[in-house]
């Protein structure tokens, strides 16, 4: 069982310690003079108990504010690391730098965290901040819709029932639904499929022919665990990946001990992760010269592993580094010698009863495995979002989806999504951006209640500003290069990736400019609706 500080119960602290007295000393008059208006404390909806939402409860309970209600599909907490299942799933970030900064864990096992731990780490945090009791599980959020005259959020859920909030915080990712390609013939496959995020636990691999469609960040960690047990391995492989050596190791007792008695030593551990990843965005610049040489190293490399079976274009990219993740793991390239492995690099034509035709030749398999993605750039889907005038989010977004830095869309008051639009990274932690984005929405939040307003949001004008800036800066990584990925809609508008350092989104993040923001002053109820200004 994980172990963190001795304190079961939170405590405030720092930042979170100053908001609670802010919004403690918010005057109370308004709200009891006239019986209308915003309640001191917003009543928060949060959907998705993954990293992101759980971090934004924590700082809200730490902030002293207990309205909060986290909307979960599932029946248990975790997101990304509850739907992950599959053989070998883990993290491709230092345990130590993948998780809170405000809930340290001394005792990860590991120096890159399997899933198993990963899970326990946030069920713990779940415990620790008592926060299952504003879980409702098993409960879908279909419809949001703002009342700009009540200055709140009316959410539709799955059951039938409605919750309204003064603010709404999506915390849904953007890797919750799988992508399972639309192959000819799929459904006429005798054998059990499936997709790498639902793995199906029931199904024994032992001595079956199994063929995997796309060989991506997912299947390079569950290729090499089924290998050895299966007859046959066939992989579909589109295109190839950049992987490079996995430095994972056991994290030794005599560390845990250092990192839980002397914890700056742990800080400096996590600092120095975080400061070297975030060197590492040099090389997604496009023409980056240390790109370029680690083009160069990779294909020297491999060029020894070429042979007839294995061919040079299922081994070497033919896109630059970074256009696609990097990919780390040690046991990949051995796998793919194995004598039951084959990589077939053709097109999927389709499916038949009992296997899979690419390239015109049908390979046998009993089971389809696919590890082909997520559909990551319909934002918020399949839900309903309705802002200010009734306009729609997802007609807003109809160019592809973008946000005030990702986490306010104008015409969409009191919103706050995390892990938004151009948020992710190819270099770095990604609970480093949903903490800055946690700390910006809280300061949000603390302008609501101490100004008692209605409602916040983002002028167009400045959410257009950033984003042309945004984008300019993304034509120049490797991102922009050529390569498809799934950091791009159809369009190949690049709407996953932050455009740069992580240290320039904390710069950006660290205080909201109220100037790029309109509120509303709530104004009693009956007499009219919240005034703009
Ligand atoms: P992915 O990296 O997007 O890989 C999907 C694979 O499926 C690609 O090889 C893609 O080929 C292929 N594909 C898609 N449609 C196909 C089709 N119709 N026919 C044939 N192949 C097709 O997906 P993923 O492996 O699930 O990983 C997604 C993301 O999850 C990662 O990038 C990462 O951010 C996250 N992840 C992280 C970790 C971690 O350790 N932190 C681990 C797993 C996943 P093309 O490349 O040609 O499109």
């Amino acid at each position: 069982m994980a172990s963190f500080p001795p304190a079961t119960r939170f405590s405030p602290s720092g930042a979170a310690a100053t908001l609670l007295r802010l919004v403690d000393r918010v005057p109370r008059r308004g709200a009891e003079a006239s019986g209308h208006g915003r309640a001191a404390a917003p009543r928060v909806a949060i959907i998705g108990s993954g990293f992101g939402g759980i971090g934004m409860a924590i700082r809200l309970r730490q902030a002293g504010i207990d309205s909060f209600t986290i909307f979960e599909k599932a029946e248990r907490i975790g997101g990304t690391w509850r739907d992950n299942t599959y053989p070998g799933a883990g993290c491709d970030v230092p345990s130590h730098l993948y998780s809170f900064s405000f809930v340290p864990k001394h005792d990860w096992s590991r120096k890159f965290p399997g899933q198993a731990e990963i899970l326990e780490y946030l069920d713990d945090c779940v415990e620790r901040f008592e926060l299952r009791p504003h879980v409702r599980f098993g409960t879908e959020v279909t419809a949001a819709t703002f009342d700009a005259t009540a200055g709140c959020w009316q959410l539709d859920l799955a059951d039938g029932s409605t919750h309204v909030a003064d603010v709404l915080v999506a915390a849904t990712g953007q890797l919750n639904r799988p992508h399972v390609p639309d192959i000819e013939g799929l459904d006429s496959f005798a054998g059990p499929s499936f997709h790498s995020a639902r793995w199906d636990h029931d199904i024994d691999l032992t001595d079956r022919d199994v063929a995997v469609v796309g060989i991506g960040a997912s299947a390079i960690q569950f290729v090499p665990e089924i290998a050895p047990k299966v007859r046959t391995l066939t992989l579909f492989q589109r295109s190839s990946n950049y992987v490079a050596p996995k430095p994972d190791k056991p994290i030794s007792a005599r560390t845990q001990w250092l990192f839980r008695n002397v914890d700056p030593l742990r800080r400096l551990y996590r600092a120095q992760i975080w400061l070297r990843f975030d060197a590492k965005f040099t090389w997604f610049r496009q023409g980056s010269r240390i790109g370029r040489l680690g083009e160069r190293k990779f294909e020297q490399g491999l060029a020894p592993l070429v042979s007839e079976e294995l061919s040079r274009q299922a081994l070497v990219p033919d896109y630059p580094l970074g256009c696609k993740r990097i990919l780390i793991s040690n046991d990949w390239y051995p796998t793919l010698l194995r004598p039951n492995v084959s990589v077939v690099t053709d097109g999927v034509d389709r499916v038949t009863p009992h296997g899979i035709v690419a390239g015109g030749t049908e390979r046998t398999a009993d089971v389809i495995v696919f590890g082909t993605g997520f559909q990551t750039t319909s934002f918020l889907a399949p839900m309903v979002v309705t802002g200010l005038g009734g306009r729609d989010l997802h007609e807003t977004w109809s160019d592809g989806a973008e946000a005030h830095l990702g986490m306010t869309v104008a015409g969409f008051p009191n919103l706050f999504l995390l892990y938004g639009p151009n948020t992710n990274l190819g270099h770095n932690s990604i609970i480093f951006m949903l903490e800055r984005q946690i700390g910006y929405v809280l300061q949000c939040l603390r302008r609501l209640a101490s100004e008692r307003l209605a409602w916040i949001d983002v002028r167009p004008e400045a959410m257009a500003r950033s984003n042309r800036r945004l984008q300019q800066e993304l034509d120049r990584t490797v991102w922009a290069a050529g390569c498809h990925s799934w950091y791009k809609n159809p369009a190949g508008k690049i709407t996953n990736n932050w455009s740069s350092y992580t240290w320039r989104y904390w710069l950006r993040t660290a205080r909201p400019r109220w100037s790029e923001f309109r509120v509303a002053a709530a104004v009693p109820a009956p007499i009219g609706a919240a005034r703009a200004r």
